[in-house]
């Protein structure tokens, strides 16, 4: 081959994972011109798969996650690109989030990461409105008679996870990527494919991969209840609540409510099986506590109930770096992924445009680019 034929090839990227992270790189990848290639090994070990879909910055503070904070916002304020790249609006499930409170000490919970918003986002009350229960029932007349007053978060809704899978799996292969079957064990098995670049994007099983990854599990259940013709209708908004001290979300689809999500520890081994069950307290939380918030919901049928893994690091952050001159990460996104899929995207890209870094490093490079505003 001549190198002018040589300089034409297009490289070749091989992602392994295809849940939403590996997806959007990928995409962003094919864009730029790479050729790519997905290797995924399938629904039943995607977190992605069973999400909630929910897109919140301001509405996710908690108190330390600064860094957190930041990088959502601008995660967020990439969506809409995203979404017109996409072509496809019905992604979008809901664009707004309300927060509701039912006793006097989960308000108090509410108040105190909303002051924690405030106090590092002064200028953000006009995303993150308080709202009285007269606004709250004139905006969602279905909701419970316990609920109180909360916040309004503008612009922070939720897509429909499965939907944006399918978007994005169809806008890559328009754009001439492959997605292949298979569950990666060594990255030497990627040989035949002879990729230039590779990126890790397993979720939950990027400790198969990369075994020094400093990624822990947090397993989570989610119901998914179905709407008829009879049924009150789901909701416009995305319902965030605080029930008696625990916390439960209602996310509206075009045919129901997804209902989530339970957080604890989860087991690799769990996991690697591909067949984890729920735990009975936790659908029956779930349930009771997503009933109060929306009593129509005892009419719903229940569908699904989903089990997942997120993938989470130590301080919360993604992890988006460079293994080695060959191989780049992008995994530990935790409660956040979807969210946070188009600026990892953005970040990614920005990575494979530079030549390898022959020192292997996993650097997070979001602490570069909070304080460079690099990426931006
Ligand atoms: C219950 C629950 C609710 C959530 N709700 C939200 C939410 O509302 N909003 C939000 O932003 N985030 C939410 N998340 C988090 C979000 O789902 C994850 O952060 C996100 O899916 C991580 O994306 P990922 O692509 O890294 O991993 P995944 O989505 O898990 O995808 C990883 C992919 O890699 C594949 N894979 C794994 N190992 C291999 C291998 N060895 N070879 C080949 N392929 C492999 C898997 O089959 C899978 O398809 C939730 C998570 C859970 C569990």
């Amino acid at each position: 081959m001549s190198s002018s034929e040589t300089s034409r090839t297009p490289r070749h990227l091989v992602v392994v994972g295809g849940g939403v992270i590996g997806l959007t790189c990928a995409l962003r990848a094919a864009d730029e011109g790479w050729q790519v290639t997905v290797v995924d090994a399938g629904e039943h070990l995607r977190a992605a798969w069973v999400a909630g879909g929910m897109l919140g910055s301001l509405g996710e503070g908690h108190p330390g996650e600064d860094a957190l904070l930041e990088l959502s916002e601008r995660s967020v304020a990439r969506w809409p690109d995203l979404i017109v790249r996409l072509g496809d609006p019905d992604v979008v499930a809901a664009h707004d989030s309300l927060f509701v409170a039912a006793t006097a000490a989960d308000a108090g919970y509410l108040a105190q990461l909303a002051d924690f918003v405030w106090s590092r986002r002064p200028r953000s009350t006009d995303r993150l409105t308080p709202v009285d229960a007269t606004v709250i029932r004139e905006r969602e007349p279905a909701i419970g008679s316990r609920l109180r007053g909360g916040y309004l978060a503008r612009g922070e809704g939720a897509v429909d996870n499965r939907r944006l899978l399918a978007a994005l799996r169809a806008a890559l292969i328009a754009a001439g990527g492959r997605i292949e079957s298979g569950r990666i064990a060594d990255l030497a098995e990627l040989d035949g494919h002879r990729p230039d670049q590779i990126l890790l994007a397993a979720g939950a099983g990027i400790a198969d991969l990369w075994p020094d990854a400093p990624v822990h599990l947090d397993k989570g259940e989610v119901l998914r209840l179905r709407a008829d013709r009879w049924t009150v209708p789901p909701p416009l908004h995305v319902i965030r609540a605080r029930v008696d001290g625990r916390t439960v979300y209602l996310v509206p689809r075009s045919d129901g409510i997804v209902v989530g999500a339970t957080q604890y520890e989860g087991d690799a081994h769990e996991w690697r099986s591909g067949a984890a069950g729920a735990r009975a307290a936790g659908v029956a939380d779930l349930l009771a506590d997503a009933i109060e918030v929306y009593p129509g919901l005892r009419e719903y049928t229940l569908a699904e109930v989903g089990v997942g893994f997120r993938p989470c690091s130590p301080d919360g952050l993604p992890i988006i770096g460079r293994l080695d001159e060959r191989v780049l990460l992008a995994c530990g996104h935790g409660r956040n992924g979807i969210m946070l899929a188009p600026y990892t995207a953005d970040a990614f890209a920005a990575l494979l445009a530079e030549p390898g870094d022959e020192k292997p490093c996993t650097a997070n490079i979001f602490e570069q680019t909070i304080t460079t505003g690099g990426i931006g």
